[in-house]
């Protein structure tokens, strides 16, 4: 079989596939009758007034946090916010120390240089992308505040030496789960294991209003805290107002700035929450079946599953290439080789923090440079191997396409296949 059969399709072959991929995000006649819901009530935020009916965040922030096994949940604007009213209850603040891994989205970085504190970025581990915790252990100073763990893509970062190393050493641990919502480790869901956990809504999580966040927490006076920080100082009011007037307290126990989430949002993710069990086993299910698929083609290594993962969410499919079974082709092209056989776009690992071109601490009319703080922020004094490595051989693949079957998974494995046995042609791309 060669020659045109098998031509690739980025070089006018015929795809493998063609029918489209499930849509994202989805919605469905309850999501659009609680928006109308919420289109009527006058009432279209937290800090709107009081109409009698219970808001639609406090609904969420119980049921997310019920979700969670977990007391408190402290709804937000978006992933973002979430971090930053994390690092701000615990106390982070200008010139302390944040362990950040290498090789995440860039918010993780810049939220902490937002509170003025110095993002110390560690190489992660090759088999899961998530940080080191040998190299986390390392880089723990008298001024380390927090250790921020990502868990990426379909990986959950080493729980147990990440608890472990906040036990030792009496460092809070803020667990950022924007891309893991409801995987479960050792019998635990992620978000639970820190301190803090922190979530992001944003348009492609598995969990999404367009625009959304949430903090969970087990700590009353954290909890306190992150309300407050989340909305100008106020927090929920011990008693229910008359109808007409604000549901919140001035409390003012720490400065606080608005990072509330809108009426609408919180009706969707509430909407959306009820689903979200059933799409991850869908996912996870079609997920590990590729997995199977791919480690029986060879040359394409799916990041590792943890033995003490119990439920896995796939954000992103992400594999590792071995290039060299691929002809020795660079990384973009075959994930444009690929995205033509199958009509969907493959990503590529981000690049490492330290030269990655959207986190510019230095470009920020919000640093202050005094005190050796322009060293300090310098991403460029990191050495981050691993993280650079990924860039150069990983590829992601958005879990829309895992919301579908077997034979989609047959699909996929097939562009694999053939992209690697006519990887000699991507020479001609
Ligand atoms: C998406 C994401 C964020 C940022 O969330 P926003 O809602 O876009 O502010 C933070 N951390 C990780 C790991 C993410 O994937």
């Amino acid at each position: 079989m060669s020659g045109r059969r098998d031509r690739l399709a980025i070089l006018g072959g015929k795809p493998i596939r063609q029918r489209a991929w499930p849509g994202w995000p989805r919605a469905d006649a309850d999501t659009e009758r609680l928006l109308l819901e919420v289109l009527r009530s006058e009432r279209w935020t937290l800090s709107g007034m009081y109409s009698g009916e219970k808001l639609f965040e406090r609904r969420f922030a119980e049921a997310f946090a019920a979700y969670h096994e977990t007391p408190f949940c402290v709804p937000t604007s978006n992933g973002s916010s979430a971090l930053t009213v994390a690092l701000e209850a615990l106390g982070v603040g200008y010139g302390d120390e944040v362990l950040v891994p290498g090789s995440t989205w860039v918010a993780c970085a810049s939220a902490v240089t937002r509170v003025g504190a110095v993002p110390i970025l560690v190489d992660v581990e090759a088999d899961t992308l998530c940080m080191s915790a040998a190299l986390a252990r390392q880089a723990i100073s008298p001024r380390t505040a927090a250790i921020l763990v990502v868990h990426v893509a379909c990986a959950v970062a080493d729980l147990d030496a990440f608890t472990a190393l906040a036990g030792d050493t009496g460092v809070p641990l803020l667990e950022d789960c924007s891309q893991a919502h409801g995987a479960v480790w050792g019998g635990r869901r992620v978000g639970t294991f820190g301190s803090i956990g922190v979530f992001s809504m944003q348009n492609e999580k598995v969990l999404t209003c367009g625009e959304g966040g949430a903090a969970i927490t087990g700590d009353p006076g954290l909890y306190d805290l992150m309300q407050q920080l989340r909305s100008d100082g106020r927090r929920y009011a011990k008693t229910t107002p008359p109808v007409g007037e604000i549901e919140l307290e001035k409390a003012g126990l720490i400065q606080g700035y608005n990072h509330g989430l809108s009426e609408f949002h919180a009706a969707i993710l509430l909407d959306r929450l009820e689903h979200l069990d059933e799409e991850n086993r869908l996912r996870e299910e079609n997920g590990e079946h590729l997995r199977r698929l791919l480690v029986e083609l060879g040359g394409v290594t799916p990041l590792l599953r943890h033995p003490r993962v119990d439920a896995l969410t796939y954000y992103q499919f992400c594999v590792r290439l071995d290039l060299e079974a691929f002809g020795g082709a660079d990384v973009e092209a075959v994930r444009q080789a690929l995205g033509a056989e199958l009509g969907i776009s493959f990503t590529r690992v981000g690049e490492p923090l330290n030269n990655h071109p959207l986190y510019n601490p230095l470009r920020s009319p919000r640093t202050n440079f005094d005190g050796g703080m322009a060293e300090r922020l310098d991403p460029r004094r990191f050495d981050l191997p691993v993280a650079a490595r990924a860039r150069r051989e990983c590829l992601k693949l958005h879990h829309r396409t895992l919301l579908s079957g077997k034979k989609d998974m047959e699909e996929i494995a097939a562009a694999f296949a053939k992209v690697k046995r006519e990887s000699a042609s991507l020479a001609r791309l």
